[in-house]
């Protein structure tokens, strides 16, 4: 089966993908993950990256294209993939296109976790970490028990300057405008398929494996 993970920042990618990969054994190929181990190991396309990553930017779609090429025609794509972080951009997603196309392959779905913004905003924000011991809350799924202080160690929480609710606006806005060219280019494919990620964790894994048993 080969798949393509879409969700916007706090949608629960992250944790959808690892069940999936899982679940199926099909490898995980996220290019922000190889990206940053090809920084981590100073390899020529982690200098590369690293100039764009550090600032934030998208790193050129000739650079991506070549390493999601590269990594699709290892032996172990025969059967399946789920790619996630890529595509980031209509290029990208027609590279792609013809990319599998020479391999003989094509996606079978485009998996979307759709959540609302304001949830989402309450997601990202909600999050309070530990001075003292790095500990992680949530304001609304993981309160600590007395507000402001850790269950664990009893340190002071804090929120991350990133987590902010203007930080967190700006990011969702960033990711609106990148992924929602790539949701129409994959809805006029007909590939597709919007996952309800406001239910609990288990549900949404119980949708896309019901959507997947089609594939079998
Ligand atoms: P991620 O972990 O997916 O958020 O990616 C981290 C960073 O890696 C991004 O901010 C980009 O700089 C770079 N990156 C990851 N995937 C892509 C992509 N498909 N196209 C361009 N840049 C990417």
């Amino acid at each position: 089966m080969n798949l393509v993970l879409m969700g916007l920042p706090g949608a629960g990618k992250g944790t959808q993908a690892d069940k999936i990969i899982d679940k199926y054994g099909i490898p995980h190929i996220s290019t922000g993950d190889m990206f940053r181990a090809a920084m981590k190991d100073e390899t020529e396309l982690g200098l590369k990256a690293k100039s764009f990553m550090d600032k934030g930017e998208l790193v050129p779609d000739e650079v991506t294209i070549g390493i999601v090429r590269e990594r699709l025609s290892k032996e172990d794509c025969q059967n399946g993939f789920l790619l996630d972080g890529f595509p980031r951009t209509v290029p990208q997603a027609e590279a792609l296109e013809s990319m599998l196309n020479d391999l003989n392959k094509k996606i079978d779905y485009v998996i979307n976790i759709d959540v609302d913004q304001d949830i989402l905003m309450e997601r990202l924000t909600g999050r309070r970490i530990c001075k003292s011991c790095g500990a992680t809350y949530h304001l609304v799924f993981n309160a600590p028990k007395v507000e402001g202080v850790c269950d664990r160690c009893g340190g002071e929480l804090y929120q991350r300057a990133d987590d902010n609710a203007e930080t967190v606006q700006n990011r969702l806005d960033v990711n609106i405008q990148q992924s929602q060219p790539l949701l129409n280019f994959y809805e006029t494919k007909g590939y597709l398929r919007n996952i309800d990620g406001q239910q609990d964790i288990h549900k949404v894994l119980a949708d896309i494996e019901q959507l997947l048993g089609g594939l079998r």
